[in-house]
């Protein structure tokens, strides 16, 4: 089978965002020509895969990046935004099993407590005020805080043993945290839409080239990596769901809303093992205080992940360096990516990030045996032999333009549409995964605005019915959702 000659909407990409865009659109309007072109012999095998990212299903339940403290108060605003976001991605996960369009909720998501551990008497400080402020919003009801051993000891054996008396430790729990595997759900989706007469999904192919035709169109070159054979094609609108090849793509579309983004990778590793022994004594998600300079994305953490129905433990992630853009790109991509259009925004986040740039390279330079002295602040008597080093997917870390510093690091999700809202891309990689749904709604509120008011509302509000509501505000709706979402997805907590 080869491409046809025009589609109304080509999705670049195989990834998880792609999918779910898919599976909105084909929804809502199942007659539009749908096309997923992915470069690898797979879907899901970047950061989607399961190895490739941690897994948690981002509800700021466990992670302190997003309830900082401001004179003395704790924000919970970003917190209360990242776990609205998570339950509209159960919402539709939700929709999807009860039609009967995916199957086997576990084979994708488990219920996992998330904790935050803190060590020290300041953050212990610090955790106490931060559960007391998220105690004032409906959305994290259910948290508990402890900072008494005994405790501690229930909730994490294998974290609390060769503890001392002595030490200043605390943590809360949330049991409505979940681990996802987004490879899996990814793979259901483009399984069960790859079926429909609508819709063509291509592996092997690797869209080189999106540029813009008369009529709002888009004409896309496209690679056959297998046999080498080359197609021309058009679409009506373009969605750029290629993770770490999107900038270089939203470059060549020449939208002037790609102007001055520049891209930075930033490689992962982790320390995993399937010890039973070990595993057993962890049933958690444990988050922690991230060092001075970490990026956001690298605070350390220690979570129990069931993958394929196997348990295993992954601890980290490390921050590591590579010029790919991809795992599976080119070494070329981060030169081939400086332009005159974004070297300015280069240089100066690179300038204004020296904390990050000697946290990287500190990284970069560990051993396995130096990874592991960080591993034993969770588990103070972990041994070489039981944890093994993987890698995890590439990130690329936007820079965007700024008019005082030249460029300015993000770690959030940016979605980038031009002004036509024809053309849409996702960039960035934080929070990532967790709120695919969320930011697939945004895409299609900013490039089908109309549409989506007066024909496909309803439909919307049947795939999430507390679309257009903030859930913070609706207590009454998060225990309604929280309860239907636990049954469809057969959640444990
Ligand atoms: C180390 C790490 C840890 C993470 N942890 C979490 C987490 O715990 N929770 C969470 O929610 N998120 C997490 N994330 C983020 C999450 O993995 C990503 O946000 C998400 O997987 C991105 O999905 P995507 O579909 O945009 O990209 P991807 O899954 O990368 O998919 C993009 C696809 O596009 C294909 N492609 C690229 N270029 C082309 C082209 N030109 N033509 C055709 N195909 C192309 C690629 O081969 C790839 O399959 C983590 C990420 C990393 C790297």
């Amino acid at each position: 089978m080869t491409p046809k000659p025009k589609y109304d909407i080509a999705l670049i990409g195989g990834g998880i965002m792609s999918a779910t865009l898919a599976a909105m659109l084909h929804e809502f309007d199942p007659k539009l020509k749908i096309v997923i072109f992915e470069r690898l012999g797979e879907v899901a095998k970047e950061s989607s895969s399961a190895w490739n990212n941690a897994g948690t299903g981002h509800s700021a339940f466990c992670e302190l990046n997003y309830t900082p403290e401001k004179e003395g108060k704790i924000d919970i605003k970003k917190a209360e935004y990242i776990a609205e976001q998570f339950e509209v991605s159960k919402q539709f996960w939700s929709y999807l099993i009860n039609k009967g369009l995916i199957d086997n909720p576990k084979e994708f998501i488990n219920s996992c407590s998330h904790m935050s551990f803190v060590f020290g008497e300041k953050d212990v400080e610090y955790l106490k005020k931060r559960h007391a402020a998220l105690q004032k919003s409906a959305l994290f009801q259910g948290m508990e805080y402890a900072d008494d051993h005994k405790t501690l000891e229930k909730w994490v054996p294998l974290m609390m043993q060769k503890r001392m008396s002595s030490d200043k430790l605390a943590a809360t729990k949330m049991d409505q945290g979940t681990d996802v595997d987004f490879g899996k759900l990814t793979s259901k989706l483009i399984d069960y839409l790859k079926d429909k007469e609508s819709i063509d999904v291509f592996t092997y192919h690797e869209v080189k080239d999106v540029s813009p035709m008369k009529k709002g169109e888009w004409k896309l070159k496209v690679k056959n990596r297998k046999t080498l054979t080359k197609h021309n094609l058009k679409a009506k609108f373009v969605f750029i769901g290629a993770g770490g090849y999107a900038l270089p793509l939203l470059d060549s579309s020449g939208i002037e809303e790609s102007k001055g983004y520049g891209g930075f990778p930033v490689s992962g590793q982790w320390l995993v093992t399937t010890n039973p022994e070990l595993v057993e004594k962890h049933n958690a998600k444990v988050y922690t205080q991230a060092t001075v300079g970490a990026p956001p994305m690298s605070v350390p953490h220690l979570d129990l992940r069931i993958i394929d129905g196997k348990k295993a433990l992954l601890f980290g992630p490390f921050a590591g360096f590579s010029t790919k853009f991809l795992k599976e790109g080119s070494y070329l991509d981060l030169p081939d990516s400086v332009n005159f259009k974004n070297i300015r925004s280069l240089f100066g986040a690179w300038w204004h990030n020296m904390p990050l740039t000697r946290y990287l390279i500190q990284q970069v330079t560990m051993n396995k045996s130096q990874r592991m002295s960080h591993l034993r602040d969770f588990v103070k008597d972990a041994k070489e032999e039981d944890w093994e080093l993987k890698h995890a997917g590439q990130r690329v870390q936007i820079i965007k333009r700024d008019r005082f510093e030249g460029g300015r690091l993000e770690f959030g999700t940016e979605v980038v549409v031009n002004k036509e809202g024809n053309i849409a891309s996702l960039l960035g990689a934080s929070p990532g995964a967790s709120t695919s749904a969320f930011a697939m709604i945004m895409v299609l509120e900013k490039c089908f605005g109309e549409k989506l008011k007066n024909e496909w509302h309803d439909k919307l509000l049947e795939m999430v019915p507390s679309y257009g509501k903030k859930l913070a505000e609706h207590p009454e709706l998060i225990n309604q959702i929280r309860e239907y979402s636990k049954e469809k997805l057969e959640l444990e907590y």
